[in-house]
């Protein structure tokens, strides 16, 4: 459905200028690296990454709002940018791309009605192109309803809830049928209770329109509840590429295991290897673990357990079961529906989510047992 190849800008010092608040250097700044993704019909794709690492140039230039240096951006076959270096590019205008969009600041036309606003794109549509009075009443009806926002139509945008408007805004990009939606940072401006309520709905609504999107987040658990397909991008590239929990149970490097979820990081060396079979020998003893990824023997190493990975008892099971360690209950955080406790190992703390029906005082002294199958080994960078 959408193609992007090799896309990479720049911004250049007088851009830099401009945006005053990023700096005033004349150096030109690697936005995007040059960077390849498919987005499958019907999927919803993420681009999530720290502040600063291109995802919003990414979907800027895919919208038509930012003119790359180099790459390709196809849609449904038809190509909408291609440039090389130093050639005059072929791009395709923003406005004749054909594509939803919904950003941040939702940007709902105040002096308008709910139905106006959703009906304003339909009622620019050049003439030939523009559907009849009746057959735009329809569709704004339609895509009202959709959104919930039916019996809000007469209302003026302004007298609506935040989560209210960012429905809007979504109901007015959904009314052009666009063939991509393209979605940065839809849900920042809303609290956390609402963000999280949205956050499902959307899921829902992707699902039950099947449309193409694609979302722009730099909040980890909105990318993991609601994508097909995570990319996570570091300085302008792709770092790893793949369904969320391929991403969240095998991360490729240090840097995309810390960025999704919390997670304990123990370095180490591969001390044995037979097959996938691995023990890392780290400062407080060593781990038994199963891993893909291959690390040849002797080679640094790091090991990934998550927190939920990490089980406490009181009772030593030594030699009866792997990588079970002893250490002290340091810390303790009651989460509502899981109790996390930090348990000093030697020179590690290692954190524990579990059950809250198990919650132990500080100061214990326990044993943590890591099941091999949970932790995962991660090259290093
Ligand atoms: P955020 O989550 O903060 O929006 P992002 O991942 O979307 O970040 P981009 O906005 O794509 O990142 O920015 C990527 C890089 O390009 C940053 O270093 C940024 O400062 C720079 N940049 C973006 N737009 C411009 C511009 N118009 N002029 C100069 N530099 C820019």
């Amino acid at each position: 459905m959408l193609r992007v190849e090799n896309l990479a800008k720049t911004f250049d010092g007088e851009q830099l200028r401009r945006r005053a608040k990023k700096g005033t250097g004349t150096n030109r700044v690697f936005a995007v690296n040059g960077i390849s993704f498919d987005v499958r019909e019907g999927e919803m794709f993420t681009l999530l990454g720290p502040s600063g690492c291109g995802k919003t140039t990414t979907l800027r230039s895919i919208a038509g709002l930012e003119h790359p240096d180099s790459g390709v951006i196809e849609v449904d076959g038809r190509v909408l940018f291609e440039g090389r270096d130093g050639h005059k590019p072929h791009s395709v205008p923003a406005n004749e791309r054909k594509l939803g969009m919904v950003f941040q600041s939702y940007a709902i036309w105040p002096h308008m009605s709910v139905f106006n606003n959703v009906a304003f794109p339909l009622q620019v549509k050049k003439r030939g192109e523009r559907p009849s009075k009746a057959k735009i009443a329809e569709q704004v009806h339609k895509v009202l309803a959709t959104m919930e926002l039916e019996e809000l139509a007469s209302r003026a945008a302004t007298k609506l809830s935040g989560g209210q408007q960012q429905r809007l805004a979504l109901a007015r990009a959904l009314v052009v049928e666009p063939s991509l939606l393209l979605l940065d940072e839809p849900l920042s401006n809303l609290d956390a209770k609402l963000r999280e309520s949205l956050r499902y709905e959307l899921k829902r609504l992707q699902r039950e329109l099947g449309i193409t999107s694609i979302y722009v987040t730099h909040d980890q658990t909105e990318a993991l509840v609601l994508s097909n397909t995570v990319a996570v991008m570091k300085n302008g590239n792709i770092v790893q590429l793949g369904r969320p929990r391929e991403i969240y149970e095998n991360p490729n490097c240090r840097f995309v295991a810390e960025f999704i979820g919390t997670t304990n990081m123990l370095s180490g060396s591969v001390d044995a290897k037979d097959g996938q079979r691995y023990t890392v020998l780290t400062t407080d003893g060593p781990l038994r673990l199963d891993s893909v990824v291959d690390v040849p023997l002797n080679q640094e190493a790091v090991v990934s357990i998550r927190p939920e990975a990490v089980e406490v008892h009181l009772e030593s099971r030594a030699g009866e079961v792997p990588n079970e360690w002893k250490g002290t209950v340091v810390n303790r955080a009651f989460l509502g529906e899981a109790v996390d406790h930090v348990i000093r190992v030697g020179e590690h703390e290692i954190r524990a989510r579990g059950n809250p029906s198990v919650s132990i005082q500080p100061g214990t002294d326990v044993f943590v047992r890591m099941d091999p199958a949970k932790l995962t080994l991660v090259p290093v960078d």
